[in-house]
């Protein structure tokens, strides 16, 4: 069994030598595919600004295709699509910047300080015990209605059960 050759970029494998590796790495499918592979390792906005540097492809936009896809020497991007990658970029950009952890947790603490003020003045204002409203006055409700004294019951008379 003679040396095969496996392309990564193409997951291809074919039997080695150097002319049919030459002519693999010559295909169009093999640039393309190289291409896309190491395009996915770049920016956004460096894709777009190689977009940009280039001539638009006067094939692709008369015809609305172009046999070498993005193999092409020339732009397949016209201006509203490279504006409108650009305002997505921009997006993404904005997204990366959103408020990391820190600022997340410098909220919190404000946030946390706020609620225990906030539970203390409410502490304060509320009365230990409040009757319902529309009740008679106090002195006027039988003994099981009447509120607690302030001390609690402190001189309940011991009554031995018999
Ligand atoms: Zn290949
Ligand atoms: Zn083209």
């Amino acid at each position: 069994m003679g040396k095969r050759y496996h392309c990564d970029f193409c997951d291809k494998t074919f039997a080695y030598s150097s002319q049919n590796r030459k002519k693999h790495e010559q295909g169009v499918h093999h640039q393309r595919n190289r291409k896309l592979h190491y395009d996915s390792f770049k920016d956004p906005s460096e894709l777009l600004a190689e977009q940009a540097s280039k001539p638009p492809c006067r094939r692709f936009f008369q015809t609305g295709n172009c046999d070498f896809g993005v193999n092409c020497r020339y732009s397949h991007t016209n201006p509203q699509m490279l504006l409108a990658a650009q305002a997505e970029a921009e997006i993404q950009k904005s997204k990366l910047q959103e408020p990391g952890f820190e600022d997340w947790l410098v909220k919190w603490r404000k946030r946390r300080k706020k609620d225990e003020k906030k539970d203390k003045s409410e502490e304060e204002t509320i009365p230990g015990s409040t009757l319902p409203p529309g009740l008679p006055p106090v002195y006027l409700l039988p003994p099981s209605l009447r509120p607690p004294p302030p001390g609690g019951y402190v001189d309940c008379p011991q009554v031995e059960w018999g």
